[in-house]
């Protein structure tokens, strides 16, 4: 019988499973694939429950071969254990990947969604070809992971890739993790709505077309639209993409002397936001880097778009 993998994508808002299989030139496809958005308080026995029936959707009766598994939230990869979910309750310390052998009678491997996609772009995405690369996902937050040597860099107590808790000024707004200033605190989707608020009250005669957009409710900002606004020719909007930009550049700078690696590789919400957005990274990175450093990496959007934490699950297990 031919391999067939099972993964599994404990997203947070949504869960999300498929089945691969080889087609035996070590290439890979999506066989079957589901997915299920979360109801707006779901807890973790709701996101198991579901997955398991998303499972007996995409296997149809048949036996996987091996089992990979992305969470959206910080794991002990090497124990199999969920730390906790940050949108999900009831998730601290369950012992997931032994369950899941439980149910399925075989071998998995599970990963946080970071480090699973980095390892999936790595394979399978913008990172073939690359044996050391830092994977940055921007949306809701800023989340990171290494691969080094073609395997996941897990860090001393398994902490490793946290760059949205790289502190790049120290008396910037105020972060969820105590301190000040943190890239997340800049870059991510929330920072740049949030920006654009302050913004927006600060300077009454500018920003007419972001202005348009929310029909004048700032309450409707988000960094989509503050996006779509720079893109149509909004100054202000082009400005605040450009100081979130410019941040994510700034700390790549530090990533790059730090670890001098081969490719860094930008997925989630806010790498959709063009050309400029990247031309602005790169040129914040490529200021913040010693000379010798300065042509030394690509810094790339990611190809792998949502699918990477199921690409990822599939390239912990092959
Ligand atoms: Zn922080």
């Amino acid at each position: 019988m031919d391999s067939l993998y099972l993964t599994l994508d404990f997203g947070g808002t949504k869960n999300a499973c498929a089945v691969f299989v080889a087609n035996g030139h070590g290439e890979f496809r999506v066989e079957s694939l589901e997915r299920r958005a979360s109801p707006p308080d779901p807890d973790a026995k709701y996101d198991y429950a579901t997955m398991l029936d998303l499972a007996k959707n995409v296997l149809r009766g048949r036996t996987p071969t091996a089992v990979g598994v992305s969470f959206g939230g910080p794991v002990r990869a090497s124990r199999g254990l969920v730390v906790l979910s940050h949108h999900v309750a009831g998730w601290e310390n369950i012992p997931l990947r032994a369950r899941l052998e439980g149910e399925f009678a075989t071998r998995v491997v599970m990963d946080n969604d970071a480090n699973a996609a980095a390892l999936g772009e790595t394979h399978f995405g913008a990172g073939r070809s690359c044996s050391s690369i830092l994977y940055i996902t921007v949306s809701t937050g800023v989340g990171g992971g290494w691969v080094l040597n073609g395997e996941i860099y897990h860090g001393a107590t398994e902490l490793a890739g946290e760059l949205g808790h790289v502190v790049i000024d120290p008396q910037g707004p105020p972060c969820v993790c105590g301190r000040r200033g943190c890239v997340e605190q800049l870059a991510c989707g929330p920072a740049i709505a949030r920006r654009a608020r302050a913004r927006l009250a600060r300077e009454p005669s500018r920003g007419k077309l972001l202005r348009a957009r929310i029909r004048d409710d700032p309450s409707l900002v988000t960094a989509l639209l503050v996006n779509e606004a720079a893109l149509a020719g909004d100054e202000l909007a082009r400005e605040i993409m450009q100081d979130a930009a410019s941040a994510l550049g700034f700390a790549l700078g530090n990533v790059i002397c730090l670890m001098n690696p081969q490719r860094i590789i930008i997925g989630g919400g806010v790498s959709n936001a063009g050309p400029h957005y990247f031309e602005t990274v790169r040129t914040a990175a490529r200021a913040n880097v010693m000379p010798q450093l300065r042509d030394t990496v690509d810094i790339v959007r990611a190809e792998l778009g949502d699918q990477a934490p199921l690409w990822g699950a599939l390239a912990l297990v092959v």
